[in-house]
């Protein structure tokens, strides 16, 4: 859309000045292009009329006709309303005014025919709708027969008298000017084949629909239109991608075998060993990589990369990992160090609290090409952190990264960017990666080591404290260790750590014989891992704790995990955090506490978490909930800014958007066809009014 769409919304008539100041600030809508593409979130149903029988509760809205039979003032002062019963024959139902009470009264006549619309609410044994719309049957008729649109508003919008009937108008008043400048923006084989209808008939009943089918179809045609081009840029940008940036080819194996052969701690699994060839056959390409490795808390990924930083060390080049918390990368440092000086390999640890002259020493070394590995944070993103020739760059937790991040880290070789490999251990529902990661290649770790008793869940009401203590006291008997999470939500941070300290001093008044380590995000660095070691160590049994041992952090003795307050937390989080324990060969347990009272979302949060053990089927679910916009990771992508398009509900349609997009893409890779004009000029509109898409990676 060009020309007469990039007009600004204030020339629109009925528009003006200041009502389009408020547009632009409330709703983001600067021209007739985004005020068309304003949708209605959902459709007030004027097409059919229930009888007050079958009205059940949390129906959403009805639409009733009947008589007022008597009518009453209740109340007095700011408590008084307006009360009437009305009938359809079938039964009756309570209308309720606590507003402009006078006017309705006076208009209102027994006995005369009226439409009602409104929601039903249930008081004990009957239903009444508060400020229903009410006309009288003539001018009922007008309406009839059509899904009203309701257009998504602000506060400030209604107060200054901008509510959706006015944006309605406005909408017809757009339409009438814009119908006929309305161009198709899909080739026109995509519409046969699809069956789909044409952008302006679909614009048309997206915002005006006169059936239900009108407003099917108008639906999925512009839905499927976003999903196709998400995934035909996606698509696409790998492409060039792979043709673009060279990779350096990695090939001596000589280390790995050696690895293989004398230090290899414990069977690869059949997923790991999957995963590892699919990442050396990128390494050995000569195209940059760009891989996503996914894998469910305790699938083993941290070994898995550290055998790809063999096969760049083998080649003399250089590996780095970033984790997204200092507790994380000192502990994959532990880890991989290990294995590392069994191989005599070089490796140094780089964070925020690493002293100046070690830090220096390990700047040289970076120059110099003789320290192989580095991990660390995001300190290792400093612009003084400089590699003589950095082969591979392994980012932990992706989730914690923002994008802007990830790309500096692949930055830090000039001439040839580093392969990329993105572990996350947050599960991503297919639809969500394909559209996240859509542009990237994904391995999956689908697997957990063998011998791994999958933890028991539990959920236990805050009144069960005591046998829940006692549980505890028996697991700590038994030689194992506890964690016991608190939530941590920013608003209220300092309400957060109060709950957490009273939550330290009444474990330490229930268990006054057990050493209790502490942990939270306000601590120093130096604190943190002093006391997340003497836990790691065993001298501490009970771990009180904020979020922040949600990521990563291998305790593989602790095996049982409390949650307080488990209704705040979100799927994917208690997911994470549950991730914890069940490390090492003992059964283990994690116990949701909660208040007796909860809201129904938290009932499926936690029956979900009690019910399975599976990250992807957890994350479904969370999609489901929540909407992509809340999960782990997305906030700041931009990419997920849909217009229309759920990717919670619309997975199938997704699916068949990306095979059509990577059909066309594989026939006619630079869009050069003259069927395929209209794409490229679709997108190229689309490139100026969106987030820099080669960053999401
Ligand atoms: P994550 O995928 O969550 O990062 P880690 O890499 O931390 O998982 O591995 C979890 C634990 O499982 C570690 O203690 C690790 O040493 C162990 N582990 C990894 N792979 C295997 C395997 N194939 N067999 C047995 N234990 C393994
Ligand atoms: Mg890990």
């Amino acid at each position: 859309m060009s020309g007469f769409f990039d007009t600004p919304v204030e020339y629109l008539k009925g528009v003006g000045p200041q009502r389009a100041a408020l547009l632009n600030k409330e709703l983001n809508i600067f021209t007739y292009g985004d005020l068309i593409q304003h949708y209605p979130f959902r459709y007030e149903d004027r097409t059919r009329f229930y009888s007050i029988r079958e009205i059940e509760e949390e129906m959403p809205y009805v639409q009733l006709r009947g008589r007022v039979v008597s009518k009453e003032l209740i109340g007095a002062g700011y408590k008084k309303r307006l009360v009437c019963h009305f009938e359809d024959g079938s039964g009756q139902i309570e209308l309720v005014w606590f507003q402009g009470i006078n006017w309705i009264n006076e208009r209102l006549k027994p006995g005369v025919e009226y439409v009602v619309f409104g929601k039903p609410n249930r008081f004990g044994s009957h239903f009444s709708i508060a400020h229903p719309e009410i006309d009288v049957v003539s001018v009922a008729s007008e309406k009839a027969g059509v899904l009203q649109p309701v257009y998504p508003l602000t506060e400030r919008l209604r107060s200054r008298r901008i509510d959706n009937k006015v944006l309605s108008r406005l909408m017809q008043q757009l339409l009438l000017i814009a119908v006929d400048k309305i161009r198709e923006t899909l080739p026109a084989q995509l519409l046969e084949s699809e069956g789909l209808v044409s952008k302006k008939e679909a614009i048309i009943g997206i915002h005006f629909p006169t059936d239900h089918e009108v407003l099917r179809r108008a639906q999925h045609r512009l839905k499927f239109e976003e999903l196709f081009y998400i995934q035909l840029r996606l698509i696409r940008m790998k492409l060039i991608r792979r043709d673009k940036y060279r990779g350096i080819i990695f090939n001596d194996a000589a280390l790995v075998t050696d690895f293989y052969q004398h230090h290899l701690p414990f069977p690869l699994t059949e997923a790991q060993k999957k995963v590892i060839r699919e990442i050396y056959a990128d390494l050995r390409s000569g195209h940059q990589m760009n891989r996503l490795l996914q894998g469910d808390v305790g699938s083993g990924k941290t070994i898995v990369a550290f055998i790809c930083m063999l096969l760049i060390v083998g080649s003399d080049a250089q590996c780095a990992l970033m984790a997204p918390t200092e507790i994380l990368a000192q502990q994959h440092y532990n880890n991989l160090r290990r294995y590392a000086d069994a191989m005599h390999i070089p490796i140094a640890l780089l964070t925020g609290s690493t002293r100046r002259k070690d830090r220096n020493d390990i700047h040289e070394g970076l120059r110099s090409g003789g320290l192989k590995i580095l991990i660390g944070t995001h300190a290792l993103l400093e612009e003084e952190v400089q590699f003589r020739r950095l082969g591979l760059a392994v980012i932990d937790e992706q989730h914690r990264f923002g994008v802007s991040q990830r790309s500096k880290l692949w930055q830090k070789n000039e001439d040839v960017y580093p392969h990329v490999l993105v572990m996350t251990a947050t599960p991503i529902p297919r639809t969500l990666a394909m559209t996240l990661y859509g542009d990237l290649d994904v391995s999956v770790i689908d697997e957990l080591p063998a011998g791994r008793k999958p933890i028991k869940t539990i959920h236990k009401y805050d009144s069960h404290r005591l046998e829940v203590n006692q549980f505890i006291r028996r697991q700590i008997e038994q030689g194992r260790q506890v964690y016991m999470v608190y939530p941590l939500i920013e608003e209220s941070e300092k309400m957060d750590l109060k709950d957490l300290m009273d939550g330290y001093e009444s474990a330490c008044r229930a268990f006054p014989d057990v050493a209790i380590s502490i942990l939270h995000g306000r601590m120093r660095p130096e604190d943190k891992d002093f006391e997340m070691d003497r836990f790691a160590r065993g001298e501490t049994k009970i771990m009180v704790a904020t979020t922040v041992i949600e990521v990563g952090v291998d305790v593989p003795n602790a095996s049982v995990m409390v949650i307080e307050n488990a209704e705040r937390f979100g799927l994917s989080q208690l997911h994470q955090l549950r991730g914890r324990v069940g490390r090492g060969a003992e059964q283990s347990y994690c116990i949701l506490m909660t208040d007796y009272k909860l809201s129904r979302e938290s009932r499926i949060r936690i029956d979900t978490m009690v019910r399975t053990n599976n990250g992807f089927e957890i994350a479904e679910t969370d999609l489901k909930l929540r909407g992509p916009g809340d999960l782990m990771g997305t906030q700041q992508s931009g990419v997920l800014d849909l217009l229309i398009a759920d990717l919670g509900k619309d997975g199938a349609l997704l699916q068949r958007a990306r095979d059509r997009a990577l059909e066309i893409l594989e026939a006619d890779p630079a869009l050069e066809t003259p069927q395929h004009a209209m794409i490229k000029t679709q997108i190229a509109s689309m490139r100026k009014t969106t987030v820099n898409w080669s960053r999401i990676s």
